[in-house]
């Protein structure tokens, strides 16, 4: 794409993509300054890395219902920090199949006979709608979140969409009765199908769940993968710590060359799922922890437990200094550091220097075409004698 008029008509309301007054070059070459201007002074940036297709790659989708001041049930994304609802019909960023299962949706209410939500007095049916697809097998999702156990039809509307929509492989039910800006409630019911779709990424199969996450642009998470699988230079005689490790991608990635993988993460519906991953993979040489990365390494640490390549994958908000204390400590060779922010990505590398490591590497990603987030991989050695 080199055409700076971006398509869609929703862009300035919607505010979900943040970069669209320019083209994709530009908004390459935006990353890469930004990257290089915080994370410069620790080593050369290479270039970022794309997989040159900046639109249709959100592999997870989902639209708010609700009803505009004349009474048209719309469906769309919240205009960025308020509750109104823009409508769309086709997102630049959203798998294609995802969009027109969610207008097919819309325009069934109506036959069916069913209402949206009204978050106001919390009244009325229909939520929202999340939908997720795995690239790698062509599964589809559908989970319908509502505000109401009752479904009227429900069997009959389930039919109906899968009729128009033959490539959806499960249907879920959430229920979501709160005032709360979270999509999803507690209580949910498998209408069809198993209640989850299996991906394959990088020649391993992984469940996903409705709750659970899952990198969102899959082209561009082989092109992540890969790096941090190069970077961490996995030996058959390694201990590997995947640390804030989601469902356990990045450590069933690496499991194959280690000794050993501990996976640690603090969500336990993603521990439940990361061990799932495992046992359908055929995986014997791994461990999964569900605790707090901070305390965990801490506690290894001072047991005196020792490991040769640590990943670490924290949220944006990045990881602590008692988390970096305890990766120090065990004194692994490689630490492979993989950061949604650069930011907080600068102030951690910054600990790590300090504390007998050495930035070698620094590769950005373009994990998220149009929008401003910039993913990096930074590989870090012990300097000796530390
Ligand atoms: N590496 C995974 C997930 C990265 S997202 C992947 O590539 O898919 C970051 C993960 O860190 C989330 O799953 C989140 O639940 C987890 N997390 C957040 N705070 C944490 C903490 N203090 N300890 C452990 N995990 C944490």
């Amino acid at each position: 794409m080199s055409s700076k008029v971006f398509p869609c008509p929703a862009a300035k309301k919607c505010g979900g993509c943040q970069l669209t007054n320019l083209s994709y070059e530009e908004q390459l070459s935006f990353k890469q300054g930004r990257a290089v201007k915080l994370l410069g002074k620790f080593g050369k940036v290479e270039r970022i890395l794309t997989t040159g297709e900046p639109f249709f790659y959100r592999n997870k989708v989902q639209a708010a219902f609700g009803r505009t001041r004349s009474g048209e049930i719309i469906s769309g994304v919240y205009q960025s920090s308020t509750h109104n609802i823009v409508k769309v019909d086709k997102c630049y960023i959203e798998d294609e199949r995802a969009d027109a299962i969610i207008v097919t949706i819309r325009k069934m209410l109506k036959e069916f006979k069913l209402t949206v939500y009204n978050e106001n007095n919390g009244t009325g049916f229909l939520r929202h709608v999340l939908v997720k697809t795995a690239r790698g097998t062509g599964e589809v999702m559908v989970a319908l979140v509502t505000g109401s156990r009752e479904f009227k039809s429900k069997k009959a509307f389930c039919d109906a969409l899968l009729n128009r929509h033959p490539e959806i492989t499960t249907i879920i039910q959430n229920i979501n009765n709160k005032f709360t800006s979270l999509v999803l409630g507690e209580e949910q019911y498998v209408l069809y199908g198993e209640g989850y779709i299996t991906d394959i990424l990088m020649g391993k199969r992984f469940i996903i769940s409705p709750r659970s996450f899952y990198q969102i642009n899959p082209a561009a998470t082989v092109l992540l993968y890969e790096t941090a699988l190069k970077y961490a230079d996995i030996r058959s005689t390694d201990t590997v710590i995947d640390a804030y490790a989601g469902v356990g991608t990045i450590g069933i990635i690496c499991s194959d060359n280690a000794k050993k993988v501990i996976s640690v993460e603090l969500n336990p519906d993603a521990v439940k799922d990361a061990r799932k991953n495992a046992k359908i993979n055929g995986i014997k040489n791994m461990t999964f922890v569900c605790a707090d990365a901070t305390e965990f390494l801490f506690e290894m640490a001072k047991e005196g437990e020792k490991a040769d390549v640590v990943v670490m994958d924290p949220p944006r908000a990045g990881s602590t200094v008692k988390f970096m204390k305890g990766v120090c400590a065990m004194k692994p060779q490689r630490v492979v550091y993989v950061s949604c922010n650069p930011e907080t990505l600068a102030r951690d590398l910054d600990f790590f220097v300090k504390n007998g490591y050495k930035v070698k590497k620094i590769q950005p990603v373009d994990m998220f075409p149009n929008t401003s987030h910039v993913e990096t991989v930074v590989l870090m050695s012990r300097v000796d004698g530390k």
